[in-house]
């Protein structure tokens, strides 16, 4: 068996889509000759390129097969759970590549995905893959060079999407919006006070009703948003994280079925997040569980991020209209529908439609979010008992919820831990 037909059969077996994208081509315009692609009566050395990828990245997206060694490289360096999808829009290219190179144990490396197709084919199943990514904000975007070179020259339209989305995603760009989403938040605030000086509403320190059930247990959140919350939780004092560490871990163990309804919800119907009876099917989905309170809240039921609270608990203690329907508190609930039957559309409640709209806006090449539960399990870090700063660790949350064994391992673990400490809060 030659060489190209021994990666046909490995294609086949082991990279079905991109397959797909390379079964019509017979013949490229493109040719690989000793390290020089040639093409169009021009001809480009290829010269190795090795980035150093951080040892926490989550995923890594590779515009840019090229001659294989980069995708190697990469393998190699990587830890054996780490996702890596390689982006090729130019079929041809890939394919005068893969009949010069042995790529055979790179394709059927588990963590390797690969998608090559005409550009037009390639925008939505892209996008798809990075939506089933949910670890967004620990990507890794890199380009091949030479094969971006290339790309230009042939004014690739994927090319550009592909560095619109290297731009725009990532972990630095959650963080560059914070200042944004803290404007927006600041704008909102006096909006709130004005709401609570107009109205006889029951919110008051300490009152945490909300926090507990529909909206405390499933509270959803974005990644700008958590990138907040992480932030608050991060400057409590550290003793106080092992608390917040020791409820999460305790409630993923309790709360395991539920959560893996939850993340195959999350996994295979990421665009149900933006349809309005999102917020209905989590309900539903959460049943008895959801009388549980946000891990968030304290003792003395407070919130211990408050400074950093997401959207949906700055508006709900102020009652609210979304979509042009009020809603209140249900403590309030007598009193308010009269007034607020009264005073019709000219009522002075927030309005967290538009504030939602601008959040949107600010986070639009993030659509994804999680419940907070899940950000939190997410970050867990075992070895510190504590969470890891900006890591999402969807993997290790995937293992611990599909392993329970392991998950009982790691609580027994932490109990152990909190005996020889002598303590209950040091892990
Ligand atoms: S919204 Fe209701 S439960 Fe929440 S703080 Fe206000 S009065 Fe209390
Ligand atoms: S984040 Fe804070 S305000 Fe929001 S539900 Fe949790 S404890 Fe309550």
């Amino acid at each position: 068996m030659n060489l190209l037909q021994h990666h046909l059969k490995v294609i086949q077996a082991h990279q079905p889509q991109a397959w797909q994208g390379l079964k019509d081509i017979y013949d490229s315009a493109f040719e690989l000759d000793n390290g020089e692609i040639q093409f169009l009566g021009r001809s480009w050395d290829t010269p190795s390129y090795s980035p150093t990828v951080p040892p926490h990245s989550l995923g890594i997206m590779l515009y840019g097969m090229g001659d294989g060694q980069l995708i190697k490289t990469l393998l190699a360096q990587l830890p054996a759970i780490t996702p890596v999808l390689v982006i090729d829009s130019q079929p041809e290219l890939a394919w005068a590549c893969l009949n010069e190179t042995d790529f055979s144990t790179a394709l059927a490396d588990p963590r390797l995905r690969w998608m090559v197709g005409k550009p037009d084919t390639l925008f939505a199943s892209f996008t798809e893959a990075l939506l089933q990514q949910h670890d967004q904000l620990g990507l890794i975007w890199l380009e091949n060079p030479l094969i971006s070179q290339i790309a230009q020259l042939l004014n690739d339209p994927f090319l550009k999407h592909f560095r619109h989305l290297k731009a725009t995603l990532g972990p630095q760009q959650a963080l560059a919006k914070l200042p944004q989403l803290e404007e927006l938040f600041l704008k909102l605030a006096p909006e709130m006070t004005q709401t609570h000086q107009q109205y006889p509403l029951s919110c008051r320190s300490g009152c945490a009703d909300c926090c507990h059930g529909s909206v405390g247990f499933h509270l959803c959140v974005n990644p700008l948003e958590w990138a907040l919350m992480h932030r608050s939780l991060s400057a409590l004092p550290r003793s106080e994280r092992q608390v917040v560490f020791k409820q999460a871990v305790t409630s993923l163990a309790s709360h395991r079925d539920y959560l893996v309804e939850l993340l195959y919800y999350f996994d295979t119907q990421p665009d149900r997040l933006n349809h309005p009876d999102f917020h209905l099917e989590l309900l539903q989905m959460a049943g008895t569980h959801r009388q549980e309170a946000c891990l968030m809240l304290d003792e003395a039921q407070r919130c211990r991020v408050y400074t950093g609270r997401p959207l949906t608990c700055r508006v709900f203690g102020s009652s609210h209209v979304s979509q042009q329907q009020p809603f209140t508190c249900e403590k309030d609930y007598q009193q308010m529908e009269q007034i607020l039957l009264d005073e019709g559309a000219q009522n002075h409640l927030v309005d967290s439609s538009a504030y939602r709209k601008q959040l949107r806006e600010l986070h639009q090449n993030l659509e994804y979010k999680h419940v907070l539960n899940i950000w939190l399990l997410c970050h867990l870090d075992f070895s510190q008992g504590d969470f890891k700063p900006l890591r999402i660790d969807y993997q290790q949350f995937q293992t611990l919820i599909r392993h329970p064994e392991t998950l009982e391992r790691l609580l027994s673990e932490l109990e152990q831990a909190a005996q020889v400490s002598g303590g209950t809060e040091t892990l």
